[in-house]
């Protein structure tokens, strides 16, 4: 548990560093081991226990950055999203998830829980009254994102928080588009944190990874299954995971006033027609994002004017890299209905207001004004009817 109040980069530098006792290093050694003593020992380790010396330090990163008792860290975001929903439902249960989630986690649910008598429902919006007209008397666990991915959907992490505890449920939150930069939603009453590591944790684009907050009974519950679904995560990849969360809040913390920047840019742009950015007070909940989140994160859409081909424009990119994945120090850009929401069928895109011309963009670090340049040159070779296309 946190001890003492500390301050956010503080926690990012210092909380749960393995300290070199041998060597006095700066940084945390690295223990690679795979096989430790049984005969003498407090513990019996073994990475897929998840209590390695570095596995153990970084847990603790986690549970301090995310303002609870105890964290998890998993080989992939997926990992962590299947082991936690699983180690609360089990056959005969139900689970209420938000219409909009990451598609990966909607894939899950679809494709895997029939398999074990899990029952569930997607809501129809992200209102608190969406999620409790799909409570049944064996609903067990209510599945949110907040912001979502693409539309940045703001949920009420407050009244979910309090809707769960009203019906003696376990809230979920997948946490990765905000990381706990900008959003602790254990301060709000959900139950348990999830984040693709691999995103604004990982911060570089080159790890793949996931993690797992809350209370020390939740996350022995979770434990409990972990170990036998197998997802840890290597060490080498632990110890870079906390070589890049060192650097987390400066990160992100450059990536919202950038991502604000460009979204205003973009707001004004005459070949944009919508911008989607917790940030803007356009944006439908901007109030309530402001009164659940310490900052609006790097991500936002935007829908490009019929006249602008939306394929062509990302392929005359130059400095932004037409990208899948997100979060990283370098700007990125992706077509929603191309690639995250592919699955999902035009039907069921177009119901949910992703359409073709919606580009997801993922801020970076870089200079505004380079990235705002890169847009603007690829623009004009674009507009439709006027200037012929590279490629
Ligand atoms: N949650 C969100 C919001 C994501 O964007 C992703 C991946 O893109 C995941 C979960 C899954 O994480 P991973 O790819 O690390 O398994």
């Amino acid at each position: 548990m946190q001890q003492k109040k500390i301050g956010l980069n503080t926690i990012c530098t210092h909380v749960g560093e393995v300290k070199d006792e041998q060597f006095k290093g700066a940084v945390s050694p690295l223990y690679m081991s795979s096989s430790y003593a049984f005969e003498d020992v407090d513990v019996k380790r073994y990475p897929r226990y998840f209590n390695t010396p570095n596995q153990e330090a970084l847990c603790k990163k986690i549970a301090a950055l995310e303002h609870t008792q105890a964290g998890l860290i998993f080989g992939s975001g997926m990992a962590a999203i299947t082991t936690s929903l699983m180690a609360f439902l089990r056959a005969g249960d139900h689970v209420v998830l938000q219409q909009v989630l990451y598609g990966g986690t909607y894939n899950l649910v679809v494709e895997e829980f029939d398999k074990f008598g899990i029952e569930y429902s997607f809501t129809h919006g992200w209102a608190p009254e969406d999620f409790e007209k799909k409570i049944r008397s064996n609903t067990k666990v209510i599945y949110i994102e907040t912001p979502s991915n693409p539309l940045l959907t703001i949920t009420d992490l407050d009244a979910i928080g309090k809707l769960a505890k009203k019906h003696g449920l376990i809230s979920m939150i997948d946490n990765t588009f905000a990381s706990p930069v900008n959003q602790n939603p254990i301060d709000f009453g959900i139950d348990v944190v999830i984040h693709s590591a691999t995103k604004y944790m990982g911060g570089h684009s080159d790890i793949l990874a996931g993690a797992v907050a809350s209370s020390e009974e939740n996350i022995n519950r979770i434990f409990a299954l972990a170990k036998n679904f197998g997802g840890s995560l290597s060490d080498y990849t632990v110890w870079l995971l906390e070589r890049s969360l060192k650097t987390m809040g400066l990160r992100v913390k450059a990536q919202n006033a950038n991502a604000q920047h460009m979204a205003e840019y973009l707001f004004g742009h005459k070949a944009v027609t919508w911008v989607y950015y917790p940030g803007l007070k356009s944006h439908p909940d901007h109030e309530l994002a402001k009164s659940q989140m310490n900052g609006f994160g790097g991500m936002l859409s935007f829908e490009l004017h019929k006249d602008y081909d939306a394929t062509q424009f990302q392929k005359e990119l130059q400095l932004i890299k037409p990208s899948m994945s997100l979060a990283g120090v370098e700007s990125t850009m992706l077509s929603p209905t191309k690639t995250s929401h592919a699955l999902l069928g035009a039907e069921e895109r177009a119901k949910q207001g992703i359409l073709d011309g919606l580009i997801r963009f993922s801020v970076g670090i870089e200079e505004p004004e380079d990235l705002i340049a890169d847009i603007e040159q690829a623009l004009e070779k674009v507009r439709l009817g006027r200037v012929a296309t590279t490629s």
